[in-house]
């Protein structure tokens, strides 16, 4: 977008104009009727004949030389007329013209110039607000997991009666319920600054190449007995290994571990969630989760991504959850150069997928 100090004024762009269109709309006729070669070659013709023709009409001066012999001189008459007038003016017009050209050049020089400072600027602040943001969540991290880790304990010496047997059975249930609410609560805060840092661009991915095989068979592992305490069955499909993706391992068994948990989580029980890999027809490797639990209605399936959504479901209202898992899988997928997908039928189940390019093979 030009800058309205880059604009010409009413006089230069008067000057430009009759440059620009006068001789310009002439020469762009000339061009497009017999081309640049002849167009050049017919007004160098033209300008010559002209000259010669008003050289032809003369007149003469009879004077007397300096011994006071009567002389004649012949002169041009025409020429000086019919050359010197247009001559001078198309040149004021082109010098005019330049002028106007080169005073809207520094113009837009100094008005970029001055854009450049306002947006060094501008980071400048987002920096130091980016900065600010760190030192508040590193303070807040500090502030509120130390007392909370302190609440969680105290409630588990009295729920697990460490220092002696508690009087009231209610004592224990409500130690029981400080100790859950503690610890959900402990849970929300480490999302929420997980979030905070993947989003500033803080957290450092150490990428390599690691066989797909092996990333699914770490995070199955480690869910097994969730599964099992929820009567769900884990099918893990290993795919070959060869394949491999370039990814963070620790990262991408956060990934995994999030999709898998969301896949127990919300499906019956006696029910199987199925893990697999394959190769796209885009060549792609298509990493998968696929539960047959309760399923996202359709006009959610985008919102789930979006930190604190949850679908509002009975099985949604009977789990625990910080609603910040997806935003986190989607986070780390992407900056690891991944796409998360979704299907779903309500209902019936969910698949959740990561596109990844293939690592090239060494
Ligand atoms: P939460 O901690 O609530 O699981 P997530 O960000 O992981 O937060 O998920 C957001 C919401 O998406 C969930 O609350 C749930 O409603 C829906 N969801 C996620 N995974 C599944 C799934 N496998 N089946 C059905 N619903 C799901």
């Amino acid at each position: 977008m030009t800058s309205p100090v880059a604009e010409l004024t009413e006089a230069e762009r008067r000057d430009l104009e009759a440059v620009e269109n006068g001789f310009g709309r002439f020469a762009r006729y000339l061009v497009a009727r017999f081309g640049a070669v002849r167009s050049s070659m017919l007004a160098t013709a033209a300008i010559t004949l002209v000259t010669f023709l008003t050289c032809l009409v003369t007149y003469e001066i009879i004077g007397l030389d300096y011994l006071g012999n009567p002389i004649s001189v012949v002169m041009p008459v025409v020429m000086p007329i019919v050359t010197a007038f247009p001559t001078t003016l198309v040149i004021h017009r082109l010098v005019a013209a330049t002028m106007a050209r080169e005073r809207q050049g520094v113009r837009q020089q100094a008005a970029l110039r001055a854009a450049a400072e306002e947006s060094a600027l501008h980071r400048a602040r987002a920096e130091k607000t980016s900065q600010a943001t760190s030192d508040f969540l590193a303070s807040m991290s500090h502030e509120l997991r130390t007392p909370l880790n302190a609440i969680i304990g105290g409630a588990d010496m009295i729920r697990n009666q460490s220092l002696g047997p508690v009087g009231d059975d209610r004592y224990l249930q409500t130690a029981e319920d400080i100790s859950l609410g503690g610890m959900h609560l402990l849970q929300m805060i480490n999302a929420i600054l997980d979030l905070a840092k993947l989003e500033r661009g803080a957290h450092i991915y150490q990428l390599e190449a690691i066989p797909v095989c092996e990333i699914m068979d770490n995070a199955v592992r480690i869910v097994r007995g969730q599964a099992e305490q929820a009567g769900v069955a884990i099918r893990f499909t290993p795919p070959p290994e060869q394949l491999q993706i370039i990814c963070d391992d620790q990262a991408m068994r956060q990934v995994m571990l999030n999709l898998l948990s969301n896949a127990i989580k919300f499906s019956p029980t006696e029910s199987t969630v199925h893990v697999d890999a394959a190769t796209g027809t885009d060549g792609r490797i298509c990493i998968r989760v696929a539960d047959s639990g309760v399923g996202i209605p359709e006009d959610q399936l985008d919102d789930i991504f979006q930190p604190f959504v949850q679908v509002d479901s009975v099985r949604t209202r009977s789990q625990q959850g910080t609603g910040l898992g997806l935003a986190l899988v989607r986070t780390m997928v992407e900056q690891q150069g991944g796409q998360v997908s979704v299907e779903s039928t309500p209902g019936q189940g969910s698949v959740f997928s990561l596109a990844f390019e293939a690592a090239a093979k060494v």
